[in-house]
């Protein structure tokens, strides 16, 4: 009874401070009329949780937390805070893997859709994904992980087509993105994988949205930034999984070879699986010696790689193919076959060949064994300035001058990935943002900031170095995007989305989220109140 009572104070306690600090005119006795089945909470350790992010370098503190146990708690709170003469603002946090504060607020209520508040047993999320082997897709909550629902639809031998390279982000926050990795050359994004989404709107409406039905709100809200709805449910295509992958490594000195060969491997999208890989990715080495690079590992000490041994000569810079061939026994057989008459056009070092063999679920959770080592160093919750960028295909030579060569010095504190994708595999209509050509490459610089006496290495320096690489590529007349994008000003938000876009967008922010309450830490649009 005492333990009922207290839940009680804590929640009504919750809903007073929410109505002070907000100064909303709903009457205090309204809002338990809300009929949450989850929690909402002011209490600060759950405040503390949902207050920064893994970019480490954005903090704000949401006056409450709610964590919902069904869409419809989601959608009571959105309606609540639309419906308030003077509103507040609505956040979802999938797992709070953003780098700039884009699933915080500061004047408003975090929806902890992950269930992050598990340690306290307040892992309130919905039933876990559900199988529908025979049409071949999944159901999920739109806080599930990734990691989740992989080893759900595995005990289907089935799985996603798309990935991420990681995969402890929720399939909200990441299809809120676009949600890439070496697959979607092959399948698309993430973002095109999908069936259908519910959606809670910015008006507390829960919708749900197909090719079929309510489309505009089903294109709007995958690559949306979390601007038009919060996803509740979504419905991802599944293939059958394979149980092991061929994970090749292969170098090369000469950026034009490197980009060629990945321009040639993605270029098989539509040859028939024996005669392609199911993964092109790639990283440019530029730190001596391969340290610094957590997703390296895969070079063993019993194979150590020495830039000036392979010709890094060529501005010290060598770039990496990563390269993956799915198998079971049934294609077992012609593996070696396969892969050989694949290899054969490629014009990598001949010396510096890694191949290895593994689990397909080993290597899908790759990043996760990397950031295992790098927490028991103390490495893992640092700042990390990322920098993401999609670099159309006519300007990467001048890219790779410019910034691997030039701008970056021989540091990079972390990995920095590069790899092709093929526009005709994003569908125009969603929100994702793509530059203007049919291949296009994803630079990721992946960095992490650390306290020392090396200067190069703190916050502030690579800070300065993004702007710096930013600043180059304008001034160069080089048209990227930025992937997950960080902006502060309207016209930058204009200038990411052009002219056509922006103007769907602003459309559809208009009729889903009228008093633009929702996500309001991407800075895109400022709340009415
Ligand atoms: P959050 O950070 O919690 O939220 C991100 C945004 O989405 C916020 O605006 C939030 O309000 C909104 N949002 C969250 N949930 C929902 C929902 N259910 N409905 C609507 N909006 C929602 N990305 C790739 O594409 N490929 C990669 O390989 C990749 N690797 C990564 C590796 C690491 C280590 C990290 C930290 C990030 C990586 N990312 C990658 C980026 C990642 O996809 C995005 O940062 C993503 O947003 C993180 O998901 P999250 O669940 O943590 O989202």
């Amino acid at each position: 009874i005492t333990k009922i009572m207290a839940s009680k104070f804590l929640l009504t306690f919750a809903i007073c401070r929410l109505i002070v600090a907000v100064g909303l005119t709903l009457n205090p006795t309204d809002l338990p009329r809300l009929g949450i089945d989850g929690r909402l909470t002011v209490d600060p350790s759950h405040i503390e949780e949902v207050s920064g992010d893994f970019g480490g370098m954005h903090r704000a503190e949401p006056l409450a937390v709610l964590h919902p146990a069904t869409a419809s708690d989601v959608a009571r709170l959105v309606r609540a805070a639309y419906e308030s003469a003077d509103g507040f603002a609505v956040s979802a946090r999938g797992h709070g893997h953003s780098i700039n504060g884009q699933s915080q607020t500061s004047n408003g209520v975090v929806i902890d859709m992950s269930g992050g508040g598990g340690s306290r047993g307040l892992r309130l999320k919905p039933a876990g994904p559900r199988v529908f082997e025979k049409e071949r897709y999944v159901d999920v909550w739109g806080g599930e992980l990734w990691i989740d629902v992989l080893r759900h639809t595995l005990e289907y031998g089935l799985a996603p087509k798309s990935w991420t390279d990681y995969l402890y982000l929720s399939v909200g926050g990441t299809l809120s993105n676009a949600g890439i990795s070496g697959q979607a050359f092959n399948h698309g994004p993430q973002i095109g994988n999908v069936h259908e989404v519910d959606v809670v709107t910015g008006k507390g409406d829960l919708m749900t949205c197909s090719e079929e039905q309510n489309e505009e709100l089903f294109h709007a809200v995958l690559g949306g930034l979390g601007q038009f709805g919060i996803i509740t449910r979504a419905r991802i295509a599944l293939e059958p999984a394979p149980k092991m992958v061929r994970w090749i490594r292969v170098l090369y000195s000469n950026f034009s070879e490197f980009t060629h060969d990945q321009e040639f491997l993605i270029s098989l999208q539509g040859k028939p699986v024996s005669e392609k890989f199911d993964y092109v990715e790639g990283f440019v080495i530029v730190d001596e010696g391969l340290i610094n690079n957590w997703r390296s590992s895969f070079f063993s000490p019993s194979n150590p790689v020495k830039i000036s041994s392979l010709g890094g000569a060529n501005g010290g810079v060598l770039y990496c193919l990563e390269i993956v061939k799915n198998y079971d026994e049934s294609s077992a057989g012609t593996l070696d076959e396969e892969v050989e008459a694949l290899m054969q056009k490629l014009k990598f070092i001949p010396a510096s060949v890694f191949k290895t063999d593994v689990p397909y679920v080993d290597f899908l959770d790759r990043v996760h064994t990397a950031e295992l080592k790098l927490r028991s160093k103390g490495l893992w919750d640092v700042p990390h300035p990322w920098l993401n960028l999609f670099v159309p295909k006519s300007r990467i030579a001048e890219f790779d001058k410019g910034v691997f060569k030039g701008i970056l010095g021989k540091k990079t504190s972390g990995p920095i990935l590069i790899y092709p994708m093929n526009k005709n595999k994003w569908d125009e209509r969603s929100s994702a943002v793509t530059p203007d050509e049919e291949v296009f490459y994803l630079v990721a610089l992946l960095r992490s900031a650390l306290d020392t006496d090396d200067e190069t290495q703190t916050l502030e320096y690579l800070s300065n170095q993004n702007r710096q690489i930013l600043r180059f590529c304008n001034e160069a007349g080089i048209n990227l995007k930025q992937y997950l994008p960080h902006y502060t000003t309207k016209s930058e938000w204009m200038d990411h989305f052009g002219p056509d876009k922006w103007a769907l967008f602003q459309q559809r922010k208009l009729e889903f989220d009228p008093k633009r309450i929702l996500a309001t830490g991407q800075r895109i649009f400022s709340p009415s109140f």
